[in-house]
């Protein structure tokens, strides 16, 4: 783990591990094989982890970036000179101009949607097939006709055919009959654009059905250490660890409310601390009452009352020793204790992605190498 310096005068912090980011790269490579390209979803700036480092740590030779709209591409591209970006969903009519002239691949889901882009000069498409998500893409039964309408625009130079998967980490069975029917459906059209390139999987489709990878594989979750799959929690390294120092420490009586609503009534005697992070830091509010807690010294402590927009309030009772400026640890390790941003997902009724892309901007980034 690296070592990482914080002022004392920085009140909520995130230490990005820019050498997990790489080892996690390494094990997308490492469960697919050699060959095929990894398409890294950096998109709502790299995960909430920051987008220009991140690109900078995940840059090798052939990776390409994916991302959800055009200030994000120019983010990419100016982290990433050479690297290829793909839009990976639609783009507004008066986006498609600029998508064009700074080469970007845009997503397509009809002849319509190609004919516009190609009208702007020679645009590279991911041609997207919906196969069971119900979004992006063209829907599977017309796929070919409207490929066939596609193939003959001039201007249009298909970079990729591919579709997405809405439940990789929740029906296998479900997912495997996808990713057959998108296999055959792509072969015909392949025989149609030789060069296209296939691609399907997400963190959860990498890590539960590798053998289709085809050409190209699209990991955002998993590079950042968090695993869809609970079984291959332990062999990510999760990236990003969130941070608070203390900024107040109190007595409380028996039978004190704290917080808004007074939903937390102190039995006894308590012994609080006061952590400047709420939920316009993206700390969700839903966590209330469920049980979630911060490390401190250590040792977890309960948030006790409602989160607010600012702050949180911890029972640090059966804590010696603790000061004002002392580190909470809302997301990461100390020592052998842990709290992860599934964990504080599910405490809050949401999923690892929502945690990681609400860490606001009050929340600085800070960036170490490991040694
Ligand atoms: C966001 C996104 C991904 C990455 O999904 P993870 O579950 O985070 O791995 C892959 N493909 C598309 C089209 C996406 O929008």
């Amino acid at each position: 783990m690296p070592i990482f310096s914080v002022p004392e005068s920085l009140r909520t912090w995130a230490e990005v591990d820019l050498g997990a980011l790489r080892a996690n790269l390494d094990f997308v490579r490492q469960r697919i094989g050699p060959s095929p390209t990894i398409l890294a979803v950096v998109k709502a700036n790299g995960y909430g982890h920051g987008a220009r480092e991140t690109v900078q740590a995940l840059t090798r030779e052939k990776t390409i970036f994916g991302v959800a709209n055009l200030y994000e591409a120019a983010e990419i591209k100016a982290a990433s000179e050479r690297s290829d970006v793909m839009l990976l969903g639609p783009c507004l009519p008066a986006e498609r101009n600029a998508a064009v002239e700074n080469d970007h691949i845009v997503t397509v889901s009809s002849a319509m949607e190609a004919k516009a882009f190609a009208a702007f000069g020679k645009t590279r498409i991911n041609f997207k097939i919906d196969t069971g998500m119900g979004r992006v893409g063209c829907w599977k039964d017309t796929a070919i006709s409207e490929f066939k309408s596609i193939r003959e625009i001039s201007g249009i130079e298909i970079h990729s055919i591919s579709t997405h998967l809405p439940s990789a980490d929740e029906d296998i069975a479900f997912t495997t009959d996808q990713l057959d029917g998108f296999t055959k459906l792509a072969q015909t059209l392949r025989e149609l654009a030789p060069k296209a390139k296939l691609h399907s999987l997400n963190s959860a489709g990498i890590l539960t059905l590798p053998e289709f990878a085809g050409d190209i594989v699209r990991p955002g979750l998993m590079l950042y250490g968090c695993s869809p799959i609970p079984d291959f929690s332990a062999t990510l390294r999760p990236a990003l660890a969130w941070k608070a120092r203390i900024v107040l420490l109190k007595n409380l009586p028996a039978g004190a409310g704290v917080s808004y609503g007074r939903t937390y009534i102190s039995s006894t005697p308590i012994r609080t601390a006061v952590i400047p992070v709420g939920y316009a830091d993206g700390y969700p509010r839903q966590a209330s009452g469920q049980g979630c807690g911060v490390l401190i010294n250590g040792k977890k402590c309960n948030i006790i009352g409602r989160i607010t927009m600012d702050q949180i309030i911890v029972n640090i009772t059966d804590l010696p020793n603790v000061q004002v400026g002392d580190v909470a640890t809302l997301i990461g390790r100390e020592g052998n204790v842990s709290i992860d941003a599934q964990e504080l997902a599910h405490r809050s009724g949401t999923i690892a992605w929502d945690i990681l892309t609400g860490i606001g901007r009050r929340v600085e980034r800070l960036y170490s190498e490991a040694p």
